[in-house]
């Protein structure tokens, strides 16, 4: 039995947290290879060190003063180092970082300095063998996760350690250049960890005791869910349910490794079971979560008879591939067709977008609609029961809320709808009341 275990920044934000993961490893022999965040927050008002990191690294490079910025991200690390009676130094680091950071060794070294210190006093804590990511991790020249090299690598590497730390969100490139994921990358460095160890568990740790139903920032103390697919959770984490990132299945995907959700805080509460497929339902309700994400924008367009003017979708798509828009949604009619997209893609080019468009497919009628936020009701139980959809648009419509765009996936895993985005706390609300709630 091999466990691979992921510990998020605010698990590991201070050593009061680091005492608490010493002692989840500790508990399980079986908890052998373990991959660190960077030091997040300790408080609300708190600040990530990977954002500290950013601030410096940006400092110097508009020839600014950081050096109080470099200090406080120091302190972060000797607060941890002497709050554990290590004896451990990390001047030579910071010396070799600040090196790097005058020889502008880019935004993404900057930020993997956060993981890769974290990770040397893990290492040094727990009595376990460092390996830099960098060694083990890698993309091609144009920052593309490379899977199968990488797996290889991280294989071959680990044979012959038994216990390991290997700090996660970051790479390298065939010439030695750091490479990072996107934001919350470590998940995704767990999960390679996992396939390349083929663990029986991933662990991933975090502050909260599970995949929530919905955000609990949104909605006070949400259920838990207890079981979800590996499906259900791309849906979830794709549309801004932030507790996994949303790429971090596919390497345990590929090797059948389910993913267990825990709370550092609490590590007696069950957490959250990723798995493949699931023929048991989620939990006692029809649906199995809720998320969404504000910023959408509506491209409408209106042509008559388009339905028999052939090529038209084709067009359509071409022209914003080559303004390199990528539709999240295509809801259509007789003669309409509307393209959800994410409004940061429009920036800059919108006239440009509007006067291709306007030449090349010559809508009836053409508009661009902001302030468009989607939420997703997501359950693999909806498929068996009649009158989710319904049910959804009841709760909406009691609230008062205008439905815009709706849209049900084929599977029926899922059923995507659009609101203003001032009614997304609300909607959320009266989603989760009506199928958690009052069921
Ligand atoms: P870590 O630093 O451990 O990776 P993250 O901050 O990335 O942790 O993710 C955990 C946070 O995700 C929680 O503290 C919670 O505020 C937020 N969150 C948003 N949606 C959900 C959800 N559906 N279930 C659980 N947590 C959620
Ligand atoms: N430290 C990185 C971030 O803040 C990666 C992670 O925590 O997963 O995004
Ligand atoms: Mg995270």
């Amino acid at each position: 039995m091999k466990k691979v275990v992921k510990f998020g920044g605010s698990s590991l934000a201070s050593a009061r947290q680091f005492k608490k993961v010493k002692a989840i490893i500790e508990a399980d022999k079986t908890r052998c290879y373990v991959v660190p965040s960077a030091p997040g927050k300790r408080d609300s008002k708190d600040t990530k060190v990977t954002d500290m990191l950013y601030q410096c690294y940006d400092a110097v490079c508009a020839g600014e003063s950081y050096k109080r910025i470099l200090d406080q991200i120091k302190k972060r690390y000797t607060d941890i180092i002497d709050g554990l009676d290590l004896n451990l130094n990390l001047d030579f680091e910071f010396a070799k970082i600040e090196e790097n950071f005058l020889k502008k060794a880019g935004r993404d070294y900057a930020a993997s300095r956060g993981e890769y210190l974290n990770g040397i006093i893990a290492a040094n804590y727990l009595g376990f063998t460092f390996v830099d990511a960098a060694d083990v991790i890698r993309f091609d020249a144009e920052g593309n996760f490379l899977s199968e090299e990488t797996n290889e690598e991280m294989r071959e590497h680990l044979a012959s350690l038994k216990q390991a730390v290997i700090p996660g969100f970051y790479g390298a490139k065939p010439d030695g250049t750091i490479h990072t994921f996107s934001r919350g990358g470590s998940d995704i460095t767990g999960s390679i960890v996992a396939r390349a160890v083929q663990a029986d568990l991933y662990e991933n740790w975090t502050d909260v005791s599970g995949f929530l139903v919905t955000d609990p920032h949104i909605v006070p103390n949400p259920e838990t869910i207890e079981t979800i697919t590996y499906r259900e959770l791309r849906e979830l984490s794709y549309m801004g349910a932030g507790v996994l990132h949303e790429d971090a299945i596919f390497p345990v995907r590929s090797a059948n490794i389910p993913i267990n959700i825990k709370n550092t805080n609490a590590p007696q509460d069950a957490g959250t079971l990723i798995v493949p497929t699931s023929h048991a339902p989620a939990s006692e309700h029809v649906i199995t979560g809720i998320a969404g994400k504000k910023n959408f924008s509506v491209i409408s367009i209106e042509k008559d008879r388009m339905n028999s003017n052939k090529g038209f979708l084709r067009k359509l798509l071409q022209v914003l591939e080559n303004h390199d828009i990528f539709p999240e949604h295509m809801p259509t009619g007789i003669d309409t067709v509307s393209v959800v997209v994410n409004s940061s893609e429009l920036d800059g080019q919108r006239e440009k977008l509007t006067e291709r468009l306007v030449e090349v497919v010559k809508p009836d009628h053409f508009e661009i609609i902001d302030g468009l936020a989607l939420i997703a009701v997501v359950g693999r139980g909806m498929r068996s029961v009649k009158g989710t959809a319904t049910r959804v648009f009841a709760a909406l419509s009691h609230a008062n809320i205008n439905i815009r765009m709706i849209d049900q996936g084929s599977s029926e895993l899922n059923i995507i709808i659009g609101i203003n985005a001032g009614d997304f706390d609300k909607a959320i609300k009266v989603i989760y009341d009506m199928f958690i709630l009052s069921e």
